[in-house]
């Protein structure tokens, strides 16, 4: 699904000096290029802070912890996502509260946020899911309507845009009160390692952050409040360093890919490619980077999805349900209060969609073979 050895071998010249000075610095916690990548990325997102921290399952951790939210506290989140959104809720016992999304674009629906909210409700976590941001605006005026925070849980959509109704945009990941975002390896954004971030606009929220990350202290040894051991290692932030400045060049390559993709299979019966929300219509963004394709999704009707996914395999070619079964449904996440029928969406689509493969390093012969054998199955 992802070449990390291809995307390594083009920076390798940058990457390993990088590593190397941290080692010979010795500074391998919170050292210097921990700071730095911290103000490159702050500067690229256009963003007054960011925290970096261990992973993006943390990093929404501790989004929460800083909003100060308490037990029993609930907080809406999309049903279609992965189990990090929703685990880190209930760890803080929190009460989840899954909503289902939209049919087109996968991201959590307007309406269905409206419906859970009560009087209990303090937070709402749109998933920017695949790459492209959920619909921000209306979720921005019903938390505003309702006195909701609104936490972003950009991991897969880093680097993308928002554009606003009036044609402002916005990266993904600085629109709510607070986002967090992961540098897992295959993120568009990876690190060699686990790494992650917060990111937010408000000072007295990004200063009980930086505490919390920290054991809870603001001066050394003196412990104000509940905090946890969340760094990112400065051998992570020397690879990101190196990447940061590739990010744009990275998502360019993925939306190309994506184009060849849409071509390949937008007039075939059955597939229907990813719709672009926010300001695209049909067809690719090629300015305002809307979608930055962590992952390319199909949605398909009529075709045996589990017998196309083992048709790929056959031929050698990865390919990924993302996800399988909706989180409303999993063992721990389980509630009596949800109904089936507010669920009709993600309990399609876990049965319909199938993400082919997607990173900077396809190239077109690559598409065309793993297009040959999508179509060949279904005799297109
Ligand atoms: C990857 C991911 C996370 C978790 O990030 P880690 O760094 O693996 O902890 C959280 N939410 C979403 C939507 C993700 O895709």
């Amino acid at each position: 699904m992802v070449d990390l050895k291809g995307q390594y071998n083009q920076i390798k010249d940058v990457v390993n000096p990088s590593i190397q000075e941290v080692i010979e610095n010795a500074a391998f916690i919170n050292g210097p290029k921990v700071h730095e990548f911290q103000k490159n990325l702050e500067d690229y997102l256009g963003v007054k802070h960011v925290i970096p921290c261990a992973n993006g399952t943390d990093a929404l951790q501790i989004a929460m912890m800083g909003l100060g939210l308490k037990p029993g506290d609930e907080v809406i989140t999309a049903d279609f996502t992965f189990a990090a959104t929703v685990e880190v809720i209930a760890l803080l016992n929190l009460t989840p509260v899954l909503v289902d999304v939209n049919p087109d674009d996968f991201n959590i629906n307007i309406e269905a946020i409206e419906r859970a909210i009560t009087p209990k409700t303090k937070a709402i976590v749109p998933v920017h899911l695949f790459g492209q941001c959920a619909n921000m605006e209306g979720i921005m005026s019903l938390a505003k309507k309702h006195n909701l925070y609104v936490i972003e849980d950009n991991a897969q959509a880093i680097g993308a845009n928002y554009t606003y109704k009036n044609g402002k945009k916005l990266k993904s990941g600085t629109i709510g009160h607070v986002a967090s975002t992961s540098f897992f390896p295959s993120k568009n954004l990876g690190c060699y390692g686990d790494g992650g971030a917060i990111f937010t606009n408000d000072d007295d929220l990004a200063h009980t952050i930086r505490g919390i990350v920290n054991h809870g202290m603001y001066k050394r040894y003196h412990h104000d409040v509940v905090g946890v051991n969340s760094r990112l290692d400065s051998i992570q932030a020397a690879v990101l360093n190196a990447k940061l400045p590739h990010l744009d060049d990275y998502n360019k390559a993925r939306q190309s890919a994506a184009r060849k993709y849409n071509e390949a299979f937008k007039n075939i019966k059955g597939i229907t490619i990813p719709k672009l929300s926010n300001g695209c219509e049909n067809g690719i963004c090629e300015q305002c980077d809307c979608h930055v394709f962590h992952q390319y999704t199909l949605k398909l009707e009529g075709i045996d999805r589990d017998a196309l996914v083992a048709h790929l395999n056959e031929n050698d070619i990865p390919c990924g349900v993302y996800y399988p079964i909706p989180l409303h449904k999993q063992k721990a996440y389980a509630d009596s209060r949800y109904n089936e029928d507010h669920f009709k969406v993600t309990n399609t689509l876990v049965k319909t969609v199938i993400s082919l493969p997607m990173h900077t390093e396809l190239d077109d012969d690559q598409i065309d073979y793993i297009v040959s054998k999508v179509k060949s199955f279904i005799n297109a």
